[in-house]
């Protein structure tokens, strides 16, 4: 017998509804199992929640479950979901694309931006990143297979773009992000997320210390983690399907 509060039929279809919980949960099975698969501790992978297209309800009710990390993709959006959401002291995430005239609210009020790949645009966010914050957290995104319209450096471009961030005092880079194009098979999959890690190796023997891999999101995080993957950006495996932009 439950003996709580009656839940209402408005309760059940909201987004926080009992399904958030169960993806929650098994989102992060997937990352446990796999990360076992492949002899990596569980806790070296970290997820992010990718919350864009859902409201701060979802997100607070994520928040409840022990989620602390989020990911948004469009400043407008984020904007207000951040402002009403800041009694949580949740991390949180810039994994959209860059624009080089409206970088002061990713300065401001993210903790990571995953998806650099402007030396302007690093400049910026030094510039505008509050005395009193700490360091902002960059990975820099790499483009592995040339896609038009997609952000990202080319590999090639990675080693210079990362050795100007370290030089920036309110940057700190921490390591590579990717979002390579879909691919059948768990093989092709995980060919394309070995190539961010001999990027990162590059850094590596330039004698940067980066140790973050953003990569692998609901229909590839297997071949993620089996790579190497840092951070795991789940949105739909955790949320459902989102509204498109
Ligand atoms: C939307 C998005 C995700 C989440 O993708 P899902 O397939 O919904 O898990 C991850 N990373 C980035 C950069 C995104 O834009």
């Amino acid at each position: 017998m439950l003996t709580g509060p009656q839940i209402s039929a408005d309760t059940v279809t909201d987004s926080a509804s009992p399904n958030l919980a169960n993806n929650w949960t098994e989102t992060r099975q997937r990352i446990a199992t796999v990360a076992s698969q492949w002899g990596r501790l569980c806790d070296s992978v970290g997820l992010v929640a990718i919350s864009k297209g859902h409201p701060a309800s979802a997100i607070r009710a994520l928040a409840a479950l022990g989620q602390r990390d989020f990911g948004e993709n469009y400043l407008q959006e984020a904007g207000p979901k951040l402002q009403e959401l800041q009694d949580l002291k949740l991390t949180w995430h810039f994994t959209g694309q860059l624009q080089g005239n409206k970088t002061r609210p990713v300065a401001e009020q993210f903790d990571w931006v995953h998806t650099l790949d402007r030396e302007r645009i690093a400049l910026r966010l030094n510039e505008q990143r509050p005395h009193y914050a700490p360091p902002l957290n960059i990975c820099v995104q790499v483009s592995l297979v040339p896609e038009p319209g997609k952000g990202g450096v080319p590999p090639e471009g990675v080693l210079p773009l990362a050795q100007r961030v370290a030089t920036l005092p309110k940057l700190k880079l921490r390591g590579l992000m990717c979002i390579p194009p879909p691919r059948d098979t768990f093989e092709e999959q995980r060919a394309l997320f070995e190539q961010l890690v001999a990027c990162q190796r590059q850094l590596l023997d330039a004698g940067l210390a980066v140790d973050t891999l953003s990569m692998g999101m609901s229909d590839d995080l297997e071949a993620a983690v089996a790579a190497g993957a840092t951070w795991v950006r789940i949105g739909t495996a955790i949320f459902g399907k989102r509204q498109k932009q």
